[in-house]
């Protein structure tokens, strides 16, 4: 099955239209073979680059590069999540690694855009986890003993300044950490298509089909043609299941967004003319909301088992009625047509959320499952996984492989039924949030 994504994602359409396209038609041969060319990938491929010059590096991509999940998130580098819920002196300390996977991840995006002088409308404003639901501060308040414990810089806020920040009283209580970025996620990835370098070659609309490995030789069938390589990696995140990669460690769940149209200035008075900001649920299938730089308000808050290779234009409008009454709710002076744009993109899950990061057989590796926070840990699990397979080692590959491995998860049809009802409840405990 072939992957086929809308053209209707805001942050791809910000973006110059590309025109060096190649595509993979004739039979190749290369020493490192990277299939999808995202965060993970290209950072793979850069780092493939540096450590190996005079080798030969293909990356090939089923779609345009950098036009999957890693052009459709909502633009939040985080240096913490609240979801995973961890409280107790045990968890914490599972808390703390996960924490510092962010945090290098952070480091790595960092040092990727000093590098490369890259403008991805980076704004270090932190973000908010918020809810319209009093009872929540409990939750909020664990949440914020975490954070203490770690050295991470909170506060609580109520409904009043609530509504002075972002411009809306929709919420009650929020905890607003100081660490945390957001960008312009079109922006990053294509800066790391454009700075890939000489020796790696790039093949785009080209789907790796099937792949095996015969003694030192792994090769792959694509729609026409062959590669055979002596390494690979695999950076497909969610079509890792489809390949049959850790398939009863991962399982993908698409996401839909929308983004509005730039607010006039007359409603972005109405408003009170807020800066950016970025809010999180409390709730784990709450609405993710977001004022951007230059006045648009995005908003995700669906996540669902569905077909990943495809969501049809009808399935997709669905989500945006659901998307236009999220923003009604929270902005009900601003007028109703004003989304213009929804997309679908598709993330990787793990049972514990743990993400997957290992060779699984010689010459062969895989980066992904970021748990729907990919932007620097994709980053720096592509640039890690290079120099693993590399047989190098580092500060940051000892970090990440101290994290717990992903647990096992049960086979089909069990498998959806258990997603399926987990999401249902979710959704329900966040109703109101959404
Ligand atoms: C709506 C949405 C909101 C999100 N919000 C956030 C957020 O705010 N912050 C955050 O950190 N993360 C967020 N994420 C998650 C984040 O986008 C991902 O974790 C990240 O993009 C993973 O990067 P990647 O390179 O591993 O995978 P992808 O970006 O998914 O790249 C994988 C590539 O593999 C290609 N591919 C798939 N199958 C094949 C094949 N058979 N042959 C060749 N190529 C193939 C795909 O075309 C794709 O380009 C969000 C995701 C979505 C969808």
């Amino acid at each position: 099955m072939y992957l086929v994504n809308d053209q209707s994602c805001s942050w791809v359409n910000d973006l110059d239209k590309r025109s060096n396209i190649k595509i993979l038609e004739k039979n190749k041969s290369c020493d490192w073979l990277i299939i999808g060319a995202g965060y993970t990938g290209l950072s793979a491929a850069r780092k493939l680059s540096e450590l190996h010059p005079n080798q030969k590096i293909i990356i090939i991509d089923a779609q345009l590069a950098g036009e999957g999940a890693s052009s459709r998130n909502s633009g939040y580098l985080v240096d913490t999540t609240l979801n995973d819920g961890f409280t107790s002196n045990k968890e914490l300390d599972n808390y703390k690694k996960k924490a510092d996977i962010y945090d290098l991840g952070i480091n790595a995006v960092k040092k990727f855009i000093n590098e490369y002088q890259v403008d991805c409308d980076w704004n270090e404003c932190g973000k908010y986890f918020a809810s319209s639901k009093k009872e929540d501060e409990k939750i909020l308040r664990n949440f914020s003993v975490t954070l203490s414990k770690l050295g991470y810089e909170h506060n609580l806020l109520l409904n009043n300044q609530l509504l002075k920040r972002l411009g809306t009283n929709f919420y009650n209580i929020a905890l607003h950490t100081k660490g945390g970025i957001l960008l312009h996620p079109g922006k990053l990835v294509r800066a790391m298509v454009d700075v890939l370098p000489k020796n790696v070659c790039l093949y785009e609309n080209s789907s790796l089909l099937s792949w095996n490995k015969n003694k030192d030789v792994i090769s792959c069938e694509l729609k026409n043609c062959k590669i055979n390589t002596k390494k690979i990696i695999f950076a497909t995140n969610g079509f890792l299941k489809s390949l049959g990669i850790k398939s009863n460690y991962n399982f993908p769940i698409t996401l839909t967004a929308s983004m509005t149209r730039a607010l006039t200035d007359e409603e972005f008075r109405s408003i009170g003319q807020p800066k950016e900001w970025g809010v999180l649920p409390v709730r784990p299938m709450g609405a993710t909301i977001r004022m951007t730089k230059d006045r648009r308000i995005l908003i995700r808050n669906t996540a669902e088992v569905h077909n990943p290779f495809k969501m049809s234009k009808l399935d997709l409008q669905k989500r945006s009625i659901n998307q236009k009454i999220g923003i009604k709710k929270r902005f009900p002076q601003l007028p109703d047509d004003i989304i213009q744009s929804s997309w679908s993109g598709v993330v990787s899950r793990t049972r514990n959320s743990s993400q997957i990061f290992e060779k699984i057989d010689n010459n062969i590796f895989v980066a992904g499952c970021y748990n729907g926070s990919g932007i620097g840990v994709g980053t720096l699990f592509g640039e890690q996984i290079a120099i693993k397979a590399s047989e190098e080692n580092t500060k940051e590959i000892e970090t990440i492989e101290a994290r717990n491995k992903p647990t096992w998860l049960p086979p089909q049809p069990f498998l959806n039924l258990g997603i399926k009802t987990r999401l249902i409840y979710e959704r329900l405990r966040a109703r109101s949030e959404i």
